[in-house]
């Protein structure tokens, strides 16, 4: 037998609607805030992601699923969304063409990882992504717009945490700030944090390797080399969250995966996930839009990890598989039942048929296990007469419904 692949998973038809509620849920509170969906390939240019992500961060270092093409040219399936959806817009001219750029995006995500529960190598996720706004009140929207959704599918234990991470004027100097604290602390780092202290310092500091957070701790703080500019964007994005109560911590560490983002960075876990305790993060990029060749545009957004928060949501009890069940009990109820069938399904019923012929036990016990609110009963006795019994699982009654009513009797039963 061949198995899936490592580190996929398949969505079976009994989760199926947990991930189709919290798609819809999407949908349907995204449209408020005048999001609208885009759908881009799920893969592109590998040097798309070299250079949007950044080389230095793990998922470029070594998450990427990379292959290459019979033409030579080098692929990757997309370990996020972001770095997509932008050269999207910037090769679709969506900033001259949309005067309120807001897109989200519904799908799978790829990336080399250690498989453990919540963490796959084929996952999928919600991203959002706003463009054009550089006013502290958009980051504000998004944040708010991310709890929102989290509330919509009925998550309620989580926590906000926010930070700033500077932009292209205070950035550097604090890098090298923290990159002489970090020289002068070489021998309490581990392997990859001493690589790092050269190559990209910023990640040591979301390390979670327990020896080194006595460290980490006593380490430059971000805030506290901020340029003013980034100061007055940060001061105001806490002063609006204080004012629509929205309840934040200040997580100095949080600097997230990728290079690119500017400012305002965020991110919600759960503790109801355990170990792989982010259900999504997101941040501003005002750089990355020009870094990948287009106009001078800002942008921020999240992506949320769909496995995770379909984790944490209570299982609904399954749904009824269909309305009605047909039980035809005679050979010659056949015809009639596949008729009814198709008369019903054109009225707007689901509508689930015995084919086999059984006998009327166990046709009722199977129209039990479909959790079918009606069943129809087709014998020799409803033939003769043209009458159909229509037995109410909900309550046991049963009634005789003339050929041809029977659409209407269930409408005035389910809606009336
Ligand atoms: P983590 O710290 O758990 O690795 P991350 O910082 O790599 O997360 P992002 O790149 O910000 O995650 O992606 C946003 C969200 O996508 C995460 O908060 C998480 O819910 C989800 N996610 C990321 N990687 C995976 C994965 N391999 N499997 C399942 N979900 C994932
Ligand atoms: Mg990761």
């Amino acid at each position: 037998m061949i198995r899936g692949v490592k580190g996929t998973r398949d969505i079976l038809p009994d989760e199926v609607g947990a991930w189709q509620r919290v798609e819809a849920a999407a949908r349907r509170l995204f449209a408020l805030y005048g999001y609208r969906e885009i759908r881009t390939p799920i893969f592109e240019d590998t040097q798309l992601f070299a250079r949007g992500i950044g080389a230095e961060t793990d998922i470029v270092a070594k998450e990427m699923y990379t292959f290459q093409d019979r033409d030579e040219s080098s692929l990757t399936l997309r370990p996020e969304a972001t770095a997509g959806i932008v050269r999207s817009v910037i090769e679709n001219n969506l900033m001259n063409t949309d005067p309120a750029l807001r897109v989200y995006a519904i799908g799978p995500m790829f990336r080399r990882e250690r498989p453990q529960k919540g963490r796959y190598r084929q996952f999928h996720q919600v991203d959002v992504e706003a463009f054009g706004v550089a006013a502290p009140s958009i980051d504000v929207e998004v944040i708010e717009m991310a709890l929102g959704y989290l509330e919509a599918c009925g998550l309620r234990d989580y926590e906000l945490v926010v930070n700033s991470v500077g932009d292209a004027a205070c950035r550097p100097a604090y890098v090298e700030t923290l990159r002489a604290a970090l020289r002068a602390n070489l021998g309490k780092l581990s392997a990859d944090s001493q690589r790092r202290t050269e190559t990209n310092p910023l990640r040591v500091l979301d390390s979670k390797a327990p020896e080194e957070q006595e460290l980490i701790g006593t380490l430059p703080r971000l805030v506290d080399h901020l340029c003013a500019a980034c100061r007055e964007h940060f001061a105001e994005v806490r002063r609006q969250m204080d004012l629509l109560g929205i309840q934040h911590r200040i997580d100095h560490r949080l600097v997230r995966g990728l290079d690119y983002y500017t400012r305002t960075t965020f991110e919600v876990t759960s503790g109801a996930l355990g170990a792989q305790s982010s259900v999504l993060g997101g941040g501003r990029y005002d750089g990355l839009v020009k870094d990948l060749g287009g106009p001078d545009l800002t942008g921020i957004g999240f992506a949320l990890g769909m496995e995770r928060l379909v984790m944490i949501l209570r299982t609904a009890a399954a749904a009824p598989r269909c309305d009605v069940f047909l039980a035809p009990l005679v050979a010659a109820g056949r015809d009639k039942a596949q008729l009814l069938q198709r008369e019903l399904r054109a009225a707007g019923f689901s509508v689930l048929l015995d084919h086999e012929g059984r006998g009327l036990k166990s046709q009722m016990k199977r129209a039990d296990k479909l959790q079918a609110r009606f069943v129809v009963l087709i014998g020799e006795d409803e033939l003769a007469k043209g009458l159909w019994t229509v037995r109410d699982m909900a309550g046991s009654a049963q009634e005789s419904v003339e050929d041809g009513r029977i659409a209407g009797y269930l409408e005035e039963k389910l809606n009336g």
